[in-house]
């Protein structure tokens, strides 16, 4: 089998203390070897890195890529921000696509209202003969136009929700702004699914665009009724180039109900003959909602609403029971997690799971991490859970100056995303993007737990520098920690001889830079298996 080697750059093996090696060779989809020993081997043909930089390639331990690829469609609002802007790329799109039935999109920043409550009537000037969706960047709330709610039989009538909120005008009537499950379900149950080629088209969307950024594993962190179906028939298709792991959603009112469902969907998908990227291994749970909706649920009161608490998506007893009814049938656990309360609650069910079922090498997850109560921080160390984290998120952007910081005070703003001493503890610290809630694009987040800065270089000396990390270990956590969380750390997520050749070249050399530069940095090949799936 002919050898390949890389050469003339920097080639790092994937842990924050491994030093960078000179070259790597390989051969049949592997590494073959590393450095001197890669140099001594006659290969047949060389690729001159020019001075650049051999990584592990990144892997996504939390996105939702099915989303983003719908969401790539249209209409294109992310990032816009005024509702001028908004309204006029809704009529646009709503102008050129005059046979679409329901116009669902996304995503709107909700900061670009104080109260993040936005006016059915506004969408209702643009577009009011078929309903119209957007999604909220938090993906826990919806803004619609009156259409939508007419179809859904949303108005001052509705009564009040188990877990969710309707927001209401003074006069009582329903505005148009929907948060969390119950609410966003009564106009999200009217909407017609994706048919199966829009659904294919979408992965094709996604796989392609997460290839270009250096990303050749994913986990699909929310996976529906109708998802896994999609996702096979894009493997079939043959549009998928990554691993992809799914994560089935465990819902409070259904979930005994769907874990046969799980169950089969995971065997049908173990047994397709032309399977060879994907698996379904995992269960996502929402413990709760996000502090900038006022939904993450919390031990002490919101500091804006003394009498509140948040908003849990469980019961904590009966999440508890369904870890445990999942952990038992084999299923890995991964936990949505936001707020002191969502995160104890989460352990909590987890440590019980762990005591009653027989072991297993299980691997536990709790996303975002986001405002931890220290005496809980010990605990994931303790029971082996993996803290993962988006790291973009690491920084005072308008989300945690306007929506977060007033609903939890101070005190709280500054007691959030703990990494350094989740690390220093002996916690595995993951990253995840979670796209299309914010950047698919590894380099744009990885290193702003660096400087914990926006970027502009606010606030001067970074926010709560204590818990800053090196670039090293962010790189090892978007890279060999996802690894771990995929069961995959003996295939991939390190180079070294004997691993999958699953790397990225880089134009320069992300440790030897300011870490505000880092995006700046260019992908230019991403190798799976020993192929190159993007080239520049
Ligand atoms: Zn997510």
């Amino acid at each position: 089998m002919s050898v390949t080697l890389f050469t003339n750059g920097s080639v790092w093996p994937g842990t924050s203390k491994s030093p960078v090696q000179k070259a790597m060779a390989i051969s049949g989809g592997k590494i073959v070897a590393m450095g001197e020993a890669a140099l001594a081997i006659s290969s047949d043909k060389t690729l001159d890195l020019q001075g650049g930089f051999i990584s592990p390639a990144f892997a996504d331990g939390h996105a939702h890529p099915l989303f983003g690829g719908r969401q790539s469609f249209g209409p294109q609002i992310t990032g816009l921000e005024t509702i001028e802007e908004i309204l006029a790329e809704v009529k646009r799109f709503a102008d050129a696509n005059k046979d679409l039935e329901w116009i669902i999109g996304g995503t709107y920043d909700p900061a670009i209202d104080p109260n993040g409550n936005f006016d059915a009537t506004l969408l209702d000037s643009v577009v009011s003969d078929r309903p119209v969706v957007l999604n909220a960047m938090d993906f826990h709330t919806i803004w619609v136009n009156s259409e939508a709610m007419k179809r859904a039989g949303v108005d001052t009538f509705t009564g009040e929700l188990e877990i969710g909120t309707v927001v209401r005008r003074p006069d009582g009537s329903a505005m148009g702004t929907l948060r969390e499950w119950d609410a966003v379900n009564l106009i999200m149950d009217k909407a017609p699914l994706p048919s199966m080629d829009r659904e294919i088209r979408a992965l094709e969307y996604s796989s392609k665009r997460y290839a270009s950024v250096g990303i050749t594993w994913w986990l699909d962190a929310w996976v529906d009724r109708g998802m896994a179906e999609a996702y096979l028939a894009a493997e079939e298709a043959g549009v998928l180039l990554q691993g992809v792991n799914l994560a089935f959603r465990a819902d409070p009112r259904s979930w005994e109900k769907d874990l046969p469902y799980f169950l089969e969907q995971r065997a049908l998908i173990e047994a397709s003959k032309k399977n060879k990227n994907l698996t379904a291994k995992t269960i996502k749970f929402f413990a709760d909602g996000v502090i900038e909706g006022g939904t993450a649920a919390l031990l002490e009161p919101y500091t804006n609403d003394p009498c509140y608490h948040g908003m849990p998506v469980w019961k904590w007893e009966e999440m508890t029971k369904a870890v445990i009814a999942m952990d038992r049938a084999g299923f890995q656990i991964h936990i949505h997690a936001i707020g002191d309360a969502g995160i104890r609650a989460s352990i909590d069910a987890l440590e019980v799971a762990i005591k009653t079922n027989p072991s297993w090498d299980r691997r536990p997850t709790i996303v975002h991490v986001q405002l931890l109560d220290p005496a809980d921080l010990p605990r994931f160390t303790e029971l082996g859970i993996i803290a993962n984290f988006g790291p973009l998120w690491t920084r005072q952007d308008p989300m945690q100056a306007v929506s977060s910081a007033p609903r939890i005070g101070p005190e709280r703003t500054d007691r959030q995303y703990l990494m350094r001493s989740l690390i220093d503890n002996g916690t595995r610290v993951a990253f995840g993007s979670d796209w299309p809630v914010t950047s698919e694009i590894p380099l744009e987040g990885i290193a702003v737990p660096v400087h914990r800065q926006t970027p502009d270089r606010k606030p001067e000396g970074g926010w709560m520098p204590h818990e800053a990390i090196t670039i090293q270990e962010a790189f090892q956590a978007y890279t060999h920690e996802v690894a771990f969380q995929a069961f995959e750390d003996k295939n991939w997520g390190t180079l070294a001889e004997g691993f999958n050749a699953d790397f990225i070249i880089l134009d320069s050399n992300p440790f030897e830079m300011d870490p505000h530069d880092v995006p700046k940095i260019k992908v230019v090949q991403t190798y799976r298996n020993g192929e190159a799936i993007y080239s520049q």
